[in-house]
Protein backbone atom coordinates (compact mmCIF):
# COMPACT_ATOMS: atom_id res chain seq x y z
CA UNK A 1 0.00 0.00 0.00
CA UNK A 2 1.21 3.78 -0.51
CA UNK A 3 2.59 5.51 2.15
CA UNK A 4 1.48 8.85 2.72
CA UNK A 5 2.17 11.74 5.46
CA UNK A 6 -0.55 12.09 7.67
CA UNK A 7 -0.35 15.84 9.34
CA UNK A 8 -2.74 16.51 12.29
CA UNK A 9 -2.53 20.17 13.65
CA UNK A 10 -4.88 21.86 16.19
CA UNK A 11 -5.23 23.48 19.53
CA UNK A 12 -4.14 21.98 22.73
CA UNK A 13 -5.77 18.54 24.59
CA UNK A 14 -7.64 18.03 21.47
CA UNK A 15 -6.57 14.41 21.74
CA UNK A 16 -4.25 14.35 18.18
CA UNK A 17 -1.83 12.20 20.04
CA UNK A 18 -4.11 9.85 21.31
CA UNK A 19 -5.64 9.58 17.42
CA UNK A 20 -2.22 9.56 16.01
CA UNK A 21 -0.72 6.57 17.80
CA UNK A 22 -3.99 4.21 17.05
CA UNK A 23 -3.41 5.45 13.42
CA UNK A 24 0.45 4.94 13.37
CA UNK A 25 -0.34 1.13 15.14
CA UNK A 26 -3.04 0.57 13.22
CA UNK A 27 -1.16 1.63 9.65
CA UNK A 28 2.39 0.35 10.93
CA UNK A 29 3.77 3.73 10.71
CA UNK A 30 5.98 6.39 12.72
CA UNK A 31 4.29 8.29 15.10
CA UNK A 32 6.12 11.51 15.84
CA UNK A 33 4.72 13.48 18.85
CA UNK A 34 6.26 17.47 17.83
CA UNK A 35 4.75 18.51 21.13
CA UNK A 36 7.29 16.38 23.09
CA UNK A 37 10.40 18.12 21.23
CA UNK A 38 9.19 21.62 21.93
CA UNK A 39 8.36 20.41 25.94
CA UNK A 40 11.65 18.09 25.87
CA UNK A 41 13.63 22.15 25.40
CA UNK A 42 11.42 23.75 27.63
CA UNK A 43 12.39 20.98 30.03
CA UNK A 44 15.79 21.69 29.19
CA UNK A 45 15.43 25.35 29.86
CA UNK A 46 14.08 24.81 33.10
CA UNK A 47 16.49 22.22 34.22
CA UNK A 48 19.52 24.82 33.45
CA UNK A 49 17.38 28.02 35.08
CA UNK A 50 16.92 29.38 32.25
CA UNK A 51 13.15 29.90 32.69
CA UNK A 52 10.80 30.28 35.62
CA UNK A 53 7.97 32.51 36.21
CA UNK A 54 9.58 36.06 36.63
CA UNK A 55 12.64 35.93 33.81
CA UNK A 56 13.49 33.81 30.25
CA UNK A 57 16.92 34.22 29.44
CA UNK A 58 16.80 33.31 25.35
CA UNK A 59 20.15 34.42 24.15
CA UNK A 60 21.32 31.78 26.77
CA UNK A 61 19.34 29.20 25.90
CA UNK A 62 19.59 29.59 21.81
CA UNK A 63 23.28 29.55 22.59
CA UNK A 64 23.02 26.56 24.05
CA UNK A 65 20.56 24.42 21.54
CA UNK A 66 23.25 22.48 19.77
CA UNK A 67 23.92 20.70 23.28
CA UNK A 68 20.32 20.09 23.39
CA UNK A 69 19.68 16.20 21.35
CA UNK A 70 15.92 14.76 21.84
CA UNK A 71 15.25 11.34 20.07
CA UNK A 72 12.31 8.87 20.72
CA UNK A 73 12.92 5.06 21.32
CA UNK A 74 10.04 2.55 20.61
CA UNK A 75 8.82 1.19 24.12
CA UNK A 76 6.92 -2.07 23.13
CA UNK A 77 5.50 -2.45 26.15
CA UNK A 78 3.66 1.02 25.86
CA UNK A 79 3.12 0.42 22.25
CA UNK A 80 4.27 3.93 21.56
CA UNK A 81 8.10 6.24 21.53
CA UNK A 82 9.10 7.96 24.55
CA UNK A 83 11.07 10.92 23.95
CA UNK A 84 14.81 11.68 25.61
CA UNK A 85 16.81 14.48 25.78
CA UNK A 86 20.82 13.77 26.13
CA UNK A 87 20.10 10.38 26.21
CA UNK A 88 17.82 10.75 29.34
CA UNK A 89 14.17 9.17 29.46
CA UNK A 90 12.13 12.53 29.85
CA UNK A 91 8.67 10.93 28.83
CA UNK A 92 6.97 12.05 32.49
CA UNK A 93 9.13 14.87 33.36
CA UNK A 94 7.29 16.91 30.57
CA UNK A 95 3.43 16.03 30.60
CA UNK A 96 3.51 18.51 33.75
CA UNK A 97 1.51 21.77 34.27
CA UNK A 98 4.70 23.31 34.57
CA UNK A 99 6.18 22.30 31.24
CA UNK A 100 2.80 23.42 29.70
CA UNK A 101 2.88 26.70 31.44
CA UNK A 102 6.37 27.57 30.07
CA UNK A 103 6.11 25.65 26.41
CA UNK A 104 4.87 28.44 24.10
CA UNK A 105 7.14 31.29 25.11
CA UNK A 106 9.94 28.40 24.48
CA UNK A 107 8.00 27.23 21.14
CA UNK A 108 7.76 30.89 19.93
CA UNK A 109 11.76 31.43 19.36
CA UNK A 110 12.53 30.77 15.69
CA UNK A 111 15.77 29.27 16.75
CA UNK A 112 14.19 27.04 18.60
CA UNK A 113 11.76 26.27 16.02
CA UNK A 114 14.29 25.55 12.91
CA UNK A 115 16.03 23.25 14.82
CA UNK A 116 13.41 20.75 15.49
CA UNK A 117 11.89 21.27 12.28
CA UNK A 118 14.95 20.32 10.37
CA UNK A 119 14.90 16.86 12.72
CA UNK A 120 10.80 16.37 11.87
CA UNK A 121 11.56 16.78 8.62
CA UNK A 122 14.26 14.13 8.62
CA UNK A 123 12.01 11.83 10.40
CA UNK A 124 9.00 12.00 8.15
CA UNK A 125 11.06 12.16 4.49
CA UNK A 126 10.36 7.98 3.81
CA UNK A 127 7.35 9.01 4.13
CA UNK A 128 4.26 6.40 6.01
CA UNK A 129 4.32 9.01 9.30
CA UNK A 130 1.60 10.27 11.32
CA UNK A 131 3.12 13.70 12.93
CA UNK A 132 1.15 16.11 15.43
CA UNK A 133 1.54 19.28 16.30
CA UNK A 134 0.81 22.99 15.46
CA UNK A 135 2.69 23.65 12.48
CA UNK A 136 2.84 20.58 10.87
CA UNK A 137 0.59 21.16 7.61
CA UNK A 138 1.49 24.20 6.95
CA UNK A 139 5.10 24.50 7.52
CA UNK A 140 6.93 21.18 8.30
CA UNK A 141 4.96 18.91 5.66
CA UNK A 142 3.35 21.63 3.51
CA UNK A 143 2.64 18.89 0.98
CA UNK A 144 1.47 16.05 3.20
CA UNK A 145 -1.24 14.09 1.30
CA UNK A 146 -3.61 14.26 4.27
CA UNK A 147 -4.26 17.21 6.48
CA UNK A 148 -6.59 17.25 9.57
CA UNK A 149 -7.15 19.95 11.77
CA UNK A 150 -8.17 18.95 15.13
CA UNK A 151 -10.64 21.40 17.77
CA UNK A 152 -13.04 21.60 20.40
CA UNK A 153 -14.40 23.11 23.21
CA UNK A 154 -11.99 24.77 25.29
CA UNK A 155 -13.99 23.25 28.54
CA UNK A 156 -14.02 19.88 27.44
CA UNK A 157 -10.10 19.91 26.31
CA UNK A 158 -9.71 21.18 29.57
CA UNK A 159 -11.68 18.16 31.26
CA UNK A 160 -9.45 15.99 29.61
CA UNK A 161 -6.26 17.19 30.44
CA UNK A 162 -7.21 18.00 34.10
CA UNK A 163 -8.26 14.23 34.24
CA UNK A 164 -4.95 12.64 32.88
CA UNK A 165 -2.98 14.87 35.28
CA UNK A 166 -5.00 13.43 38.10
CA UNK A 167 -4.47 10.22 36.36
CA UNK A 168 -1.22 10.53 37.00
CA UNK A 169 -1.21 11.51 40.06
CA UNK A 170 -0.68 15.42 40.07
CA UNK A 171 -1.77 18.32 41.90
CA UNK A 172 -3.78 20.20 40.01
CA UNK A 173 -6.57 22.59 40.15
CA UNK A 174 -9.34 22.45 37.18
CA UNK A 175 -9.23 26.17 36.37
CA UNK A 176 -5.38 26.37 36.49
CA UNK A 177 -5.34 23.62 33.76
CA UNK A 178 -8.10 25.51 31.72
CA UNK A 179 -6.15 28.64 32.06
CA UNK A 180 -3.27 27.01 30.57
CA UNK A 181 -5.37 25.50 27.60
CA UNK A 182 -6.51 28.93 26.90
CA UNK A 183 -3.46 31.38 26.95
CA UNK A 184 -1.62 28.19 25.15
CA UNK A 185 -3.72 28.57 22.31
CA UNK A 186 -3.71 31.89 21.99
CA UNK A 187 -0.17 32.51 22.23
CA UNK A 188 0.42 29.61 19.97
CA UNK A 189 -2.04 31.14 17.09
CA UNK A 190 -0.28 34.44 17.55
CA UNK A 191 3.14 34.09 17.82
CA UNK A 192 4.77 35.58 14.66
CA UNK A 193 6.74 32.31 13.59
CA UNK A 194 4.80 29.24 12.65
CA UNK A 195 1.67 30.51 14.00
CA UNK A 196 -1.16 27.67 14.95
CA UNK A 197 -3.67 27.98 11.88
CA UNK A 198 -5.59 25.68 9.82
CA UNK A 199 -3.84 24.79 6.41
CA UNK A 200 -5.98 25.34 3.49
CA UNK A 201 -6.57 21.85 2.23
CA UNK A 202 -7.09 20.76 6.08
CA UNK A 203 -9.70 18.87 7.30
CA UNK A 204 -11.76 20.00 10.31
CA UNK A 205 -12.50 17.62 12.82
CA UNK A 206 -14.64 19.05 16.00
CA UNK A 207 -14.90 15.86 18.49
CA UNK A 208 -16.25 17.23 21.83
CA UNK A 209 -18.97 15.05 21.69
CA UNK A 210 -17.40 12.28 19.43
CA UNK A 211 -16.41 9.25 21.42
CA UNK A 212 -12.82 7.76 20.35
CA UNK A 213 -13.85 5.09 18.43
CA UNK A 214 -16.08 7.16 16.37
CA UNK A 215 -12.95 9.71 15.86
CA UNK A 216 -10.53 6.71 15.20
CA UNK A 217 -13.56 5.23 12.24
CA UNK A 218 -14.21 8.14 10.96
CA UNK A 219 -10.16 9.13 10.25
CA UNK A 220 -9.28 5.66 9.30
CA UNK A 221 -11.73 6.26 6.45
CA UNK A 222 -10.08 9.46 5.74
CA UNK A 223 -6.85 8.06 5.30
CA UNK A 224 -8.13 5.07 3.34
CA UNK A 225 -9.50 7.60 0.55
CA UNK A 226 -6.28 9.42 0.64
CA UNK A 227 -4.58 6.42 0.17
CA UNK A 228 -6.61 5.09 -2.64
CA UNK A 229 -6.39 8.74 -4.44
CA UNK A 230 -2.37 8.58 -4.58
CA UNK A 231 -2.77 4.89 -5.84
O1 LIG B 1 1.06 19.12 21.64
P1 LIG B 1 1.50 19.69 22.96
O2 LIG B 1 0.38 20.25 23.77
O3 LIG B 1 2.33 18.73 23.76
O4 LIG B 1 2.44 20.90 22.56
C1 LIG B 1 3.06 21.69 23.52
C2 LIG B 1 3.39 23.05 22.95
O5 LIG B 1 4.44 22.95 22.00
C3 LIG B 1 2.27 23.78 22.23
O6 LIG B 1 1.40 24.48 23.10
C4 LIG B 1 3.06 24.74 21.33
O7 LIG B 1 3.48 25.87 22.03
C5 LIG B 1 4.31 23.91 21.00
N1 LIG B 1 4.23 23.26 19.69
C6 LIG B 1 4.51 24.01 18.56
N2 LIG B 1 4.57 23.41 17.35
C7 LIG B 1 4.35 22.10 17.22
C8 LIG B 1 4.01 21.33 18.35
C9 LIG B 1 3.94 21.94 19.57
O8 LIG B 1 4.72 25.23 18.65
N3 LIG B 1 4.44 21.53 16.03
Amino acid sequence: MTKITIAIDGFSSTGKSTVAKQLAKYLGYVYVDTGAMYRAVTYYAMQKGLINKEDFNKEALIYQLPNIEISFKFNRYKGFAEVYLNGENIEKNIRTLEVSNFVSQVAAITEVRQKLVEQQQKMGQSKGVVMDGRDIGTVVFPNAELKLFMTASSETRAKRRFNELIERGDDVIYEDVLKNVITRDYMDSTRDDSPLKKAKEAIEIDNSEMSLEDQFNKILQLVMITIEDYE
